[in-house]
């Protein structure tokens, strides 16, 4: 039986290892619980061959270890038996040991959580998931929100959250491989755009930080640019084209589903992103003038078979993945047309993606990995001219921001904090601007709450940024 539980529990955790890069965290436990049937199919569809040998080659060493064991349990009744009750004696007396040293109840969860011996892996999963169990309960949990420090500076505000888009692959960050951002280009007026690193290289981790501008702990409850919009007086609506959480609760969608004055969710991954746009425009249509407005459409973008994202007529080059960058582009231009219309207000469009993908010189295909290129992101700002003439010094500091959003070295400045601050900003929640002004990098380059493994690799020849294509004629 044990031994049953201890290959089963070994299998999660060195498939999720191998896929992510990572040990099982309350994160495991959110993506667990948080996919649909349908996403699990394509996760393991698009399952790196390597890994899945890998895998396979530990099941079955790992069963015939099972199968010894079973085989030789007599043992341990016959002559042997002195070797079993010595083994147990040594682990009750560590045990108990472990639980007297402290005081009360932390210890005595601690001792029943093995916290000691954590980083085994059967424990990992029990301590993983008494936090998963602790975060679900407290995440529906508003602390009380400051008052807004001074009006918004802006009316209609649009959050886009992107799906496993990479910043290597954007044409208007400087790819040359294929124009995956031509749609944009009548929009460059308006458009700043920037590679950012992002925190967490899958959606559990960085999705979350987009939402609360920090690594949630949540224990007192969890602020988020929704609470501070709902404060500020804004609208908040929430339309969503990712897979929605059936099973269990994960942050992400109790917080749009909860915090949002309205929150659409599309049927789980059936439809392509444009479903979102006959959404998005009635939100906008229905705004008022005189009513401000929060909008944030969560879309499906490149996840995770990236061929499945875009309808076939999207197809017009033979990689999958640039055809469904130059697809989300394509959304992106369209709706930015329908935002330009309300030129009697302040507009501005945010579009970040949470995290990016391992492309297949080093992932086999484009999977979740801990590449360079899963971790740079783009994020681009569109205003409208009402905007832009209303906050002439914020803006010329964000497109000051994107010319140094490059290091010498090639390495990025600047993080997905850069988009809560933007949204403090916007709302008025933050005194001051909580933008770092140029040329303080060392402010912006907030440290990453999910640091990249050290050994971060770039597998594929890669089109160093140019942050000036922004601005050239066509990309
Ligand atoms: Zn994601």
């Amino acid at each position: 039986m044990a031994t049953v539980v201890l290959v089963v529990i070994g299998l999660a955790h060195l498939a999720y290892g191998l896929a992510i890069d990572s040990v099982p965290d309350e994160y495991f436990w959110f993506t667990v619980f948080g996919s649909s049937f349908r996403e699990a199919r394509e996760y393991v569809s698009s399952y790196r061959y390597s890994d899945a040998f890998r895998l396979v080659s530990w099941l079955l060493l790992a069963c015939l270890a099972a199968y010894w064991l079973w085989s030789r349990a007599t043992v341990l009744h016959g002559h042997w038996r002195w070797f079993g009750w010595i083994s147990l004696l040594v682990w009750l007396v560590w045990l108990t040991n472990a639980a007297t040293k402290g005081d009360g109840a932390a210890d005595a969860i601690r001792f029943l959580t093995l916290s000691k011996v954590e980083r085994t892996y059967p424990s990992m999963f029990i301590r993983s998931y008494l936090r998963y169990r602790e975060s679900s309960a407290s995440m529906f949990v508003i602390p009380p929100v400051p008052e807004p420090a001074r009006p918004s500076i802006a009316d209609v505000v649009v959050l886009i959250i992107g799906e496993s888009a990479s910043a290597q692959r954007w044409s208007l960050l400087g790819y040359q491989g294929n124009p995956t951002n031509a749609a944009l280009s009548p929009w460059r007026e308006g458009i700043v755009a920037l590679p950012v690193q992002t925190n967490g290289n899958n959606t559990a981790r960085a999705v979350p930080v987009l939402l609360t501008g920090r690594q949630p702990e949540f224990a007192e409850g969890v602020l988020t640019y929704l609470d501070k919009a709902a404060k500020a007086g804004f609208t908040g609506v929430t339309l969503s084209n990712q897979t929605r959480f059936d099973i269990g609760d994960s942050f992400i969608f109790t917080a749009f589903s909860q915090r949002s004055a309205q929150f659409h969710q599309l049927q789980p991954g059936a439809q392509w992103d444009e479903a979102l746009t006959p959404l998005l425009a009635r939100a906008l249509d229905s705004t008022p003038v005189s009513e401000k407005l929060m909008l944030t459409v969560y879309t499906y973008g490149s996840h995770p078979d990236v061929k499945d994202r875009y309808p076939p007529a999207a197809a017009q080059w033979p990689d999958a993945y640039d055809n469904s960058i130059a697809y989300t582009s394509r959304l992106l231009a369209e709706w930015i047309a329908r935002l330009a219309r309300m030129d009697d207000r302040r507009a501005v469009l945010i579009y970040i993606s949470d995290h990016g993908l391992a492309f297949p010189a080093c992932g086999g295909s484009y999977v979740h990995g801990s590449t360079r290129s899963a971790y740079e992101v783009p994020l681009m700002l569109w205003s409208n001219a009402r905007f832009r003439a209303d906050n002439v010094a914020w803006w010329a500091q964000w497109q000051e921001r994107a010319q140094q959003a490059v290091a010498a070295d090639g390495t990025l400045q600047f993080t997905n904090l850069l988009v809560p601050f933007a949204l403090d900003d916007l709302l008025g929640m933050a005194p001051a601007s909580k933008l770092p002004a140029a040329p303080m990098l060392a402010v912006a380059s907030q440290p990453l709450l999910y640091p990249p493994p050290t050994d971060t690799r770039q597998c594929e020849p890669f089109t160093p940024y140019d942050v000036t294509k922004a601005l050239q004629q066509n990309y």
